[in-house]
């Protein structure tokens, strides 16, 4: 056997790749571009914006712009386009603070603030532009007393609205959520089917049992006087007053409460400047004041919110979707 038949089989030598040689990374990104690369209007589009050097693109852009004036007037295409447009601004924001992930931030509340000033400086005496706009803020907002922050003010004065408003008095509601070490109440006899217990004339009189009895944790509510007497009251206070209301409501010593306590929440309508209460009750001679409340001024302002919905609907959720049905209705027949 000679030295030729002592070579094992070996592949032949590849041949040399005509043309220049591409790397794999090189050869995947080229790959990708065709598969993405779009064909149609779109695809012509593109090719287009690759040859047009940015300087003649901002030209285009801005000799576009300068034409919405004399076909953008009134009507479905403007409605609609300002929604597109709106939708389309507040998916890029979403996008480029926070990725896809769907999270909300102080950024994408920027994008709202940025609309609600161009707005105001359009609204303002200087350019005189009124669009239509929909108010539906709780109803101390509309009126609050002195400078206080988030304040609204009409100029002119929206008397009549100023004047049915105080014909409607805002309730108040505190609610506190204490979690704690373990569902300790389970173990008293009589409490295993109840929701709710009361207990008058302590300053949280009212305690929520969980939905699910697993979950360690108690809501006590405080409404009207009592809520007037808690709003303001800072933490530590708010925690002694809970350990001693539901130690009562539970037939316990504070001492068998306190140390099972965990964590506690604050909620205080009342003190929130951008509710300044929970929701509306009708005062005397003011059954009627909804319909001034929800009547729109020049066919540009519209009012919602549960104050300005009648039939018994105030005060509910109910009310707050019907008024904003009808505010948008009103807008939309203008
Ligand atoms: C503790 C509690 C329990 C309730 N329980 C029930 C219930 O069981 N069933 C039921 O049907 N209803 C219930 N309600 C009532 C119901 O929640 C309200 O009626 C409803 O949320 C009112 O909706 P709205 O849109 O009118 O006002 P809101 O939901 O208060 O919305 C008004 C918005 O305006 C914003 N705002 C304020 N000032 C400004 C400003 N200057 N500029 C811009 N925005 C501003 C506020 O931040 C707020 O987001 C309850 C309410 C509370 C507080």
């Amino acid at each position: 056997m000679g030295p030729e038949s002592d070579r094992p089989d070996l592949p032949r030598e590849p041949l040399e790749p005509e043309g220049p040689r591409v790397g794999v990374d090189e050869w995947v990104a080229s790959a990708d571009r065709l598969q993405d690369r779009p064909t149609g209007v779109a695809g012509a589009l593109r090719r287009a914006g690759e040859v047009v050097t940015p300087p003649i693109q901002l030209a285009i852009f801005a000799g576009l712009a300068a034409t919405v004036p004399f076909w953008l007037g009134t009507g479905d295409l403007f409605t609609y386009g300002i929604f597109v447009l709106l939708y389309v601004l507040l998916g890029l924001g979403l996008n480029t603070i926070v990725g896809f992930a769907g999270l909300l931030d102080l950024g994408y509340v920027a994008f709202f603030g940025f609309g609600a000033y161009f707005y105001a400086i359009l609204s303002s005496d200087h350019y005189g532009i009124h669009w239509p706009a929909i108010v539906t803020v709780p109803l101390p907002l509309l009126d609050p007393p002195g400078d206080e922050p988030a304040a609204l003010r009409f100029t002119p004065r929206l008397d009549d609205k100023l004047a049915a408003a105080r014909l409607l008095r805002m309730g108040q509601v505190v609610k506190v959520v204490v979690g704690f070490r373990g569902s300790f109440w389970r173990t008293i006899d009589g409490l295993h089917d109840v929701q709710f217990i009361h207990v008058f004339g302590r300053p949280l009189p009212t305690w929520w049992m969980p939905l699910d009895p697993e979950v360690p944790r108690l809501t006590g509510w405080a409404g009207g006087p009592h809520a007037a007497r808690l709003a303001g009251k800072s933490l530590v206070a708010l925690k002694d007053l809970a350990v001693r209301s539901l130690s009562d409501a539970l037939g316990l010593s504070p001492g068998d409460v306190a140390p099972q306590l965990e964590s506690l929440h604050l909620h205080d309508w009342t003190s929130d400047p951008l509710s300044r209460g929970a929701y509306t009750y009708v005062g005397v001679g003011g059954s009627e004041a909804y319909r001034t409340l929800g009547a729109p001024v020049a066919n540009t302002l519209f009012f919602a919110g549960e104050a300005t919905c009648g039939g018994g609907h105030n005060a509910t959720m109910e009310g707050a979707l019907r008024s904003g049905r009808r505010a948008a209705t009103e807008l939309l027949a203008r």
